[in-house]
């Protein structure tokens, strides 16, 4: 099998773009178990791990640059002011050995509809930045990435740039739910994003669609019980009535299926109950920031 290793951001998109069929691998945490289950049998890989220039992470204008590259370690230990809905997502992935190779980046491309970092980012209104050699950058908003079942939105000669993620202005929360706490794919999960500085609400449901999917009828409904009874200045508290209005138009967005995981059922109440919790953290993490 061979072995690419470029060491910079533009020797990465050149042998992309010159052979398409070698494999990208980052942490390794998806493509080594693929290989050594022989699900995958690509003609090569494509090591991005020596690239600093998608190591880092940074802050601009408000946005938080994560590179493709960073782990969930570091999303973890740098990002839980900044980026809080991912930060908590990444300390329910795996093990600390997992988390300190796998990336944000490699949860992307591979995209699996249980991915832990796809309903924060959904939530947090992330855009996905995209690379080719020869077309240069695009940005590709989180809720457009996903396109099917482990598909996403990446051209043949693509990679993932890095993931652009708006500073927090609100609270943000993540709940999962598993067969045990730890070391466990999610059966389904969820994630809240209060945007108070345009008094916005965001979400990501996980694990309960083919793709990562966003509750935008759940979303519109808290925002505007919100507004309506003026809580986002008095911060008053969220009633119960419409936490739970706002857990059951979570569920109701959801298409799950009935797998080895769970049911659909069960996939669909855990999503109310998620919902509901969720939003109501959120809510009191807000009114304690008064
Ligand atoms: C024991 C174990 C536990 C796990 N637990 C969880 C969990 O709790 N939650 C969870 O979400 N996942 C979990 N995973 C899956 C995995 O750790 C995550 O999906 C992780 O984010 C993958 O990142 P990676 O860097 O290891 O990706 P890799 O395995 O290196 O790559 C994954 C995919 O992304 C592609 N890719 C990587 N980087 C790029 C790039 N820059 N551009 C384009 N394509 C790219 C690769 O080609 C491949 O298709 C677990 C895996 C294991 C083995």
């Amino acid at each position: 099998m061979d072995l690419v290793q470029p060491l910079t951001w533009p020797e990465a998109l050149a042998a992309r773009a010159e052979q398409p069929d070698l494999l990208p691998i980052a942490g390794g945490t998806d493509v080594m178990v693929d290989i050594n289950f022989g699900r995958r049998r690509p003609a090569g890989l494509l090591d991005l791990t020596r690239i600093d220039e998608i190591a880092t992470w940074s802050v601009e204008d408000g946005i938080v640059r994560i590179g493709a590259g960073v782990t969930y370690a570091q999303v973890e230990s740098d990002l839980a002011g900044l980026a809080p809905g991912l930060a908590m997502a990444s300390r329910t992935v795996g093990s600390p050995q997992i988390r300190m190779r796998g990336t944000v980046g490699g949860n992307l491309g591979a995209a699996s509809p249980a991915g832990d970092s796809h309903p924060p980012l959904l939530a947090a209104d992330a855009v996905v930045e995209v690379a080719s050699a020869t077309r240069g950058a695009r940005q590709v908003p989180a809720a457009e990435f996903y396109t099917g079942v482990k598909r996403n939105a990446l051209e043949p000669d693509e990679l993932i740039a890095a993931i652009l993620v708006p500073t927090a202005s609100g609270p943000q929360q993540f709940s999962k739910i598993g067969t045990r706490n730890a070391m466990v794919i999610a059966v389904t999960a969820f994630a809240v994003a209060l945007h108070p500085d345009r008094r916005a609400v965001g979400t990501g449901i996980g694990s309960a669609a083919p793709t990562p999917r966003r509750a935008p009828e759940a979303e519109a409904f808290l925002a505007g019980e919100l507004d309506a009874a003026g809580l986002w200045e008095s911060r008053g508290e969220l009633p119960d009535s419409v936490a739970r209005a706002f857990g059951d138009r979570v569920a109701a967005a959801a298409a799950p299926i009935d797998d080895v995981r769970g049911s659909a059922a069960y996939r669909r109440h855990a999503l109310s109950v998620m919902g509901r919790r969720a939003a109501t953290w959120a809510w009191d993490e807000y009114r304690r920031a008064a």
